[in-house]
């Protein structure tokens, strides 16, 4: 009784402790958490692969309103274009560009309409960057006039290019590189400033997809290890919670063990305990009256000599039975020691307790049990006793008791009422 008194708590113990390490600030690096440290993604692909579904549904808006304020910006700049050259070859070979490249992001959104799983790959994104640069390349050799603002240009979009892709640095650092160097080299080839401003613009044209770069990077790695954070804790909460629904059953099962005699199934004596304060406060509220038999099968030694302990038994789970089907649903039969048996008797009257048992017992004496290879008949005796203002449980079995002894003497297979005391 003590092991099984103790053991719930230590499973107890065990949970909290497993939550409590999960739910720590620092997530646990196990292998499975592990991040390539210059892609910023899980080394794990299954990981990966539900850390950017998990992200989709906010990805795939933010990157199609990109696309689309990108599209915009690149046909807007066909008109200060038009303004500073004129209908000549180069503005239309600008143009030509710019509206290929606004029909692919265009096309690109429309893709990501149909099936937003695309933004888990983003390969396709990838592609336009590369494809849409050389237009900022081509800027450097057609309009000479405006390479500063192209640089700013670019050097913005360098930056910007890391949130068009959000949390895949790997796809937008090729674009990234692409861009600082094929617009370095187009400016180096095209311009005649100094060699210093040359180097200068170089630098320029790299450094913001260096600092895109490493806040991206420090961000997608957040980003993961909060996801996987989530899920661990995730996993430790159903975890908890089955711990939990098994320790209610664990415990419902061990109360009704508790309150339940093995051998007969009837409840025992510690639930007719429980019930009695129940039934009797009942009982003074209502003014009904409330009664308690106490009977006795008669000469179950010989039972037991004759079929053995174990025909004595299954005799007990034949008295059991009978009991569980004689009883109103109120009433409680319980199997309170050896071979003897109480009911409790809620809104009876010792008289009316008594009828009840009489036709119980007369049913009884006559009910062939069947242990083995024999018919047994059993009698009991029974003593009723109805409770008065205040008695409480060991004072009324000890009177239905009494009244269960006075049977015995007085020849057995009977039921005796029990006077109101004094
Ligand atoms: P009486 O009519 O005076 O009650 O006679 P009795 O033989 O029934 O006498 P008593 O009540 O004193 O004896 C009860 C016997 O019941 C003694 C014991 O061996 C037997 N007994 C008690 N518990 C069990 C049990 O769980 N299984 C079996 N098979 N027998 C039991
Ligand atoms: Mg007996
Ligand atoms: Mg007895």
């Amino acid at each position: 009784m003590r092991r099984l008194a103790r053991w719930p708590p230590l499973i107890y113990h065990q949970v909290t402790m497993r939550a409590h390490t999960s739910t720590s600030l620092a997530p646990p690096v196990t292998p499975r958490s592990r991040l390539w440290p210059l892609r910023g993604e899980f080394v794990d692909t299954a990981l990966e692969q539900a850390f950017r579904q998990s992200a989709l549904q906010e990805v795939v808006p933010q990157q199609q309103v990109s696309l689309l304020v990108w599209a915009a910006l690149l046909l807007l700049f066909a008109v200060p274009d038009y303004l500073a050259m004129g209908p000549v070859p180069g503005f239309w070979l600008l143009a030509g560009y710019r509206g290929m490249a606004v029909l692919l992001l265009l096309a690109y959104v429309n893709a990501l309409r149909q099936s937003p799983r695309l933004a888990m790959h983003n390969r396709l994104l990838m592609w336009l960057g590369l494809l849409t640069y050389p237009l900022f390349f081509l800027f450097y050799a057609v309009r000479p006039d405006v390479r500063a603002i192209n640089t700013g240009v670019i050097m913005v979009m360098q930056l910007a290019m890391f949130l068009f892709i959000p949390s895949r640095v790997m796809l937008t650092l090729p674009v990234a590189i692409f861009g600082a160097v094929g617009a370095s080299f187009s400016y180096g080839w095209v311009s005649t400033a100094d060699t210093a401003t040359k180097v200068a613009t170089c630098f320029l044209l790299t450094m913001p997809a260096v600092l895109g770069y490493v806040a991206a990077l420090r961000q997608q790695k957040t980003e993961r290890q909060e996801f996987w954070l989530r899920q661990q804790l995730q996993d430790a909460n159903r975890e908890l919670q089955g711990e939990v629904a098994r320790r209610v059953a664990l415990q419902v099962e061990l109360e009704r063990q508790a309150a339940t005699d093995l051998l007969t199934g009837l409840p025992n004596r510690r639930a007719l305990a429980e019930r009695f304060p129940i039934e009797a406060a009942r009982a003074q509220r209502t003014g009904e009256a409330l009664s308690l038999v106490m009977f006795d099968l008669d000469h179950f030694k010989q039972v037991n000599d004759r079929y053995g302990h174990a025909g004595g038994d299954a005799v007990l789970r034949g008295v059991g039975q009978l009991c569980a089907r004689s009883f109103r649903g109120v009433d409680m039969a319980a199997r309170v020691g050896g071979e003897e048996f109480a009911v409790l008797l809620p809104s009876a009257s010792v008289q009316q307790a008594g009828a009840v048992m009489e036709r119980f017992l007369h049913t009884l004496s006559g009910l062939d049990m069947d242990i083995g290879p024999h018919n047994v008949r059993v009698t009991a005796t029974a003593g009723v006793a109805q409770q008065q203002p205040d008695e409480d449980l060991d004072a009324l079995m000890a009177r239905a008791d009494t009244a269960l002894y006075a049977g015995k003497e007085a020849g057995r297979n009977r039921v005796v009422l029990a006077p109101a005391p004094d």
